[in-house]
């Protein structure tokens, strides 16, 4: 629980402590000792930077970056960056520790961390926005590093950003190290040593988990219809791959506004759109409707890829799709995730979910530790073999489980393969 007088995320209380409550439920499941549970609740290292910047107009502005390391028992730290004014220090600890348990699921081996700056990027020109990134790269100094913590984009963040970084950190370090570091962060353009894959990663590992959701349960995809809250890097990416399967995206909101249309959103025409314009405002192939209205939508599927404690007890009770599909972060407030269980509402938990973006930077770091370069097809065929083993061990562990949630039964599998590895490594001294 937060003691410190950090700042709560918005007005449903404390991200991290939602995220404590999701650790301790499978924590029960798999009796996780008094001593490891008491290790797992708290980040290991919280870092803060305070840093100043030489704004266009000549004024200086302060601004405050985090970089929170919760966990690197199964491998260096590893998270993204986001950039958003509701960035504070209880989100991103939530945050970091999600990044922990999904790597753990996913058998990768990699810990924990997430990072931020709290300002809002759009709201600077470009030429600002890189000078807040490099000065918060330098100000992290060796807090990152290519073997030790890794960061990657996320909200408000993207391949800019990590060249930026990557740049940033290269040129801080000797001559003849500068080839080896590329890996200090991923999510890198395919140009300066990114993957082929990386930049749709998250959304395709969120139809790879439908995917394996919907022959579970005898669920046709490819002619389901579907509502998404965000169409950044992980909402259209979901959107466009969902529409080559036979899928139709029915409505759509961003933080600008929402649109809907019965007879289907072109996910790649609003893509251009919104890459032209900045968001589905004004979108000319679409009805605007209330963005309240984008949770009671008439559709099969459910998709948040936006920000979190979104689905509130609020709107809970209007959602009609089968399934909710945490493609952002802690988008379902507990309460709201009890209304969808009785309403036997399924939910694909975001640890699993949206595990795609991690998974393909893991494969970003191995290509540049050897110096390779895998085609897309490798890529994809490598994401999804690790993404459904995951939903396999957590729809078995859930089956064994009978009263478990998804989530609690994805938790349950993270933390037991962090168990094992503290139990045979045991606390040092
Ligand atoms: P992004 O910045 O590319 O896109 C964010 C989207 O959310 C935009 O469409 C924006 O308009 C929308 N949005 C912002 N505020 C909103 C509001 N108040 N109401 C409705 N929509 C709003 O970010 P992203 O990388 O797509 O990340 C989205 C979510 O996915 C986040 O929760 C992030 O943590 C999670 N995630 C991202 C990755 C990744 O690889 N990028 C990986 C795992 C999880």
């Amino acid at each position: 629980m937060p003691s410190d007088g950090e700042n709560m995320s918005n007005d449903h209380g404390s991200l991290f402590a939602t995220a404590l409550t999701q650790f301790n439920r499978g924590a029960d499941l798999i009796g996780l000792s008094d001593d490891l549970r008491q290790i797992l609740s708290q980040p290991k290292n919280e870092i803060i930077v305070n840093f100043p910047v030489k704004m266009d107009d000549g004024r200086f502005e302060v601004f405050t970056g985090y970089r929170i390391q919760h966990n690197n028992v199964l491998g260096p730290y590893k998270g993204g960056v986001r950039f958003s004014p509701l960035v504070n220090l209880d989100e991103v600890k939530a945050l970091a520790s999600w990044m922990t348990w999904k790597s753990a699921l996913c058998d990768i081996p990699f810990g924990g961390a997430k990072g931020g700056i709290s300002f809002d990027p759009h709201r600077c020109s470009s030429e600002e926005l890189e000078r807040v990134v490099r000065r918060f790269t330098h100000s992290l100094g060796g807090n990152i590093g290519p073997d030790y913590d890794i960061p990657a984009p996320d909200l408000g963040s993207n391949s800019q950003t990590m060249v930026w970084m990557m740049d940033t950190y290269a040129n801080s370090t000797g001559s003849s190290e500068r080839q080896n570091v590329k890996r200090v962060v991923t999510g890198k353009t395919l140009e300066t040593g990114g993957s082929h894959g990386r930049e749709k990663a998250t959304g395709q590992g969120v139809v790879f988990c439908l995917q394996h959701w919907a022959d579970e349960v005898g669920f046709d995809l490819s002619s389901a219809t579907v509502a998404l809250q965000g169409w950044g890097n992980v909402g259209s990416a979901t959107g466009r791959i969902l529409q080559v399967h036979g899928a139709k995206v029915l409505a759509v909101s961003d933080h600008a506004g929402a649109i809907a249309d019965q007879d289907g959103i072109d996910a790649f025409d609003l893509t251009d759109w919104v890459q032209e314009n900045g968001s589905v405002k004004g979108y000319p192939n679409a009805d605007w409707i209330e963005p309240s209205d984008l949770w009671s939508a008439d559709v099969d599927i459910l998709i948040p890829a936006a920000l979190e404690n979104q689905i509130t007890a609020d709107n809970a009770n209007d959602i009609k799709a089968k399934v909710v599909v945490e493609a952002a972060n802690g988008p379902t407030t507990l309460e709201a995730e009890e209304i969808l269980s009785e309403k036997s509402v399924d939910v694909l938990p975001d640890i699993l979910v949206n595990a795609g973006g991690v998974i393909v930077s893991y494969f970003e770091w191995l290509q540049n530790r050897s110096a390779q370069r895998w085609d897309l097809d490798d890529v994809d065929h490598r994401l999804r073999e690790i993404l459904w083993a995951a939903a396999d061990s957590v729809v078995a562990l859930q089956k064994d489980r009978e009263s478990s949630s998804r989530r609690d039964a994805a938790y349950a599998v993270a933390l037991q393969r962090l168990k094992t590895v503290y139990n045979q490594r045991g606390i040092f001294p």
